[in-house]
This record gives structure tokens, sequence and C-alpha cells, in this order.
């Protein structure tokens, strides 16, 4: 993933002006994909169907936290190196 598609991130790889509320995924389109078998969540380890671009089990809502939690740390490092 390259910086301009970094969320939160803008072109040149410094944070937007401040860290989303929210990071919003989109896993519509392979290579995300739904499975029958639930396996653990990389991320929560509970029962999940999706698989991420790696074909790991992930819920789309904890690589939507696990995002969110980096841009807000990109933004803070940003803000301490530009204070
Ligand atoms: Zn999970």
């Amino acid at each position: 993933m390259s910086a301009d598609e970094q969320p939160g991130l803008v072109p040149d790889g410094r944070p937007a002006a401040g860290p989303p509320a929210w990071v919003h995924l989109d896993w519509s389109r392979p290579p995300y994909r739904w499975d029958q078998q639930a396996r653990p969540c990389r991320l929560c380890g509970k029962g999940a169907h999706m698989r991420d671009e790696h074909g790991r089990p992930c819920h789309k809502v904890c690589a939507e936290q696990a995002a969110t939690t980096r841009a807000a740390r990109a933004a803070d490092r940003y803000q301490q190196r530009t204070m």
C-alpha cells in the first residue's frame, strides 16, 4: 500500500489535518472474500468468515479499528514532530 492509499494520509505521506474518526475500508471486491468456514480473526480471535488481502481470517470492523488506531498514532507522531 503506498502512502497515497493509506487512510488518514495525504499523498506525500503526511497525516491529513487530523485523524479520521473512523477509517472505512471497502472489502466488497477481491482479494477480500467471504469464506464458508469461520476461523479465528487475526485481531480479536473470534470466529470470522471474512478474509483479508492476505487471505487471513479477519473481521472488517477489526481491520477498520486497527486502521483507525494506526491513523490516530500517525497523526500524533506528526503533531509531536511539528510542535
Ligand atoms: Zn475480529
